[in-house]
């Protein structure tokens, strides 16, 4: 490990999937010869969003912009192997194309869908709209008397190894010449309009030519380090492992595959996972948590997620728990969309924050913006620019409605 300098071209705070995201994308740039130093407080990742999440993609959002980074994502992981390969050892993300599929309960929710779905066929995604009878041949041991309309991804949609992207991202840019330290960033030094430098916990003062808040649901408490407020709050997030007792077609055959990542009418979501399944709820009341809080909200299995899981499959009648742990989202309040870039008062201060559960698979693009914005100073590829800081200094809401 080398020394550790007195200053970075690029300081990076944090070092889960967004900031290993952008210092993979800067050091594999080739118009950028500057340094990087990428800051993790806790390189276990036991808190991070990125491990804590349902580890999924989809096109099927309601923001174009949104569908697009998730289309890049997908050519990124299927890709992994050769992108980041170190030493031979060329990480596979283990993707499982299973899909999504929202269901309507209502006309109104129909209504949604379909909506949603002329955005996501308009940028390309293999989405189909499913009648209540097909949702019905194609999943028999679904209950749809009560359902309106299905919205299923065909292709470009289903999980994949959450922490591989983070380790590949973070193992290519060490490899590229990043520098990572296990510190904390607890001060960040200003002059005028641009930050100068941060200040670790170790005592450690670090110039810097940019810095990039990377730091998750945290990104509020390091934009105060540095004078600025963002809407950014931790919420609490619980998901709940479990397998089934019995089922009419047999558990093997549910899980073979054969149910996408289903988001109930209710909001409640499954997925399979191993021998079983995940599932979670949207929590009755989304309180901004302690950044410490990780106690599971346990009561949900019963009161939320079991009921509506029941309703809909007689499979889910009879399931038992295993495991359940709490995450946090990074949840933007303005309009449940990342905020990427600058702040107009700070220009060499850049922020990758606020993904509001969807930040796993915005990774890829995400990282990649940042890097165009401080090697070119401009968005080369996908323009990132609607969803700035500016929309957040006037009220103007960027939204993606499709947040589950
Ligand atoms: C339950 C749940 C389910 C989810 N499901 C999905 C999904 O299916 N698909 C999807 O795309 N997204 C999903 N997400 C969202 C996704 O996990 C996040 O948007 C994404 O992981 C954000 O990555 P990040 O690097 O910004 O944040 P984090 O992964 O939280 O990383 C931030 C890092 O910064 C470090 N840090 C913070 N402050 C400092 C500091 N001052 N100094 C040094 N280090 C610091 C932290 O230790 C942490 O490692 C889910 C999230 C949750 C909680």
């Amino acid at each position: 490990m080398s020394e550790l300098r007195s200053s970075y071209d690029v300081v990076i705070v944090g070092g889960a999937v967004i900031g290993s995201a952008v210092a993979y994308y800067l050091t594999a740039d080739p118009d950028f010869d500057g340094s990087v130093l990428m800051v993790e407080r806790d390189p276990t990742y036991i808190h991070a969003s990125t491990a804590l999440s349902a580890a999924s993609i989809r096109t099927q959002f309601s923001n174009p912009l949104n569908v697009r980074m998730s289309q890049y994502a997908h050519d990124v992981i299927r890709d992994f192997p050769d992108l980041m390969e170190v030493d031979g050892h060329r990480p596979d993300l283990a993707f499982q194309a299973g899909g999504y599929m929202f269901l309507a309960g209502d006309e109104a929710q129909a209504a949604i869908l379909q909506d949603n779905h002329e955005v996501q066929t308009a940028c390309g995604a293999d989405v189909v709209l499913l009648e209540p009878d097909e949702i019905a041949q194609s999943f028999p041991h679904l209950r749809v008397h009560d359902l309106t309309l299905a919205s299923y991804g065909r292709r470009g949609e289903g999980w994949f190894d959450n922490t591989g992207l983070l380790q590949g991202f973070r193992n290519k840019a060490r490899a590229q010449g990043a520098h990572v330290v296990h510190d904390e960033v607890v001060g960040i030094a200003r002059a005028g309009a641009r930050v100068t430098g941060v200040r670790l916990a170790s005592g450690a003062e670090i110039g810097a030519g940019h810095v990039v808040n990377a730091s998750g649901p945290r990104a509020a408490r390091t934009a105060r380090m540095a004078g600025l407020e963002i809407p950014v709050e931790p919420r609490k997030r619980t998901t709940f492992a479990f397998i089934c007792e019995t089922s009419p077609e047999g558990t093997a055959q549910v899980n073979e595959g054969r149910l996408p990542l289903m988001v109930d009418p209710s909001g409640v979501y499954c997925r399979p996972e191993g021998a079983g399944f995940i599932a979670a709820a949207p929590p009755k009341d989304d309180p901004e948590v302690d950044a410490e809080d990780f106690e599971p909200r346990y009561d949900e299995f019963e009161a939320l997620v079991w009921p509506a899981l029941a309703a809909r499959s007689q499979a889910f009648e009879a399931i038992r728990m295993t495991n359940a742990w709490a995450g946090h989202y990074a949840y933007n309040t303005l309009d449940h969309n990342m905020i990427v870039g600058p702040h107009p008062e700070l220009e060499n201060f850049l922020f990758a924050n606020g993904f509001s559960g969807h930040g796993l698979q915005q990774a890829p693009a995400a990282g990649r913006g940042v890097a165009e914005l401080i090697v070119h100073g401009r968005y080369r590829t996908l323009d990132l620019s609607p969803a700035g800081m500016e929309r957040i200094l006037t009220g103007t809401p960027f939204p993606e409605r499709a947040v589950i």
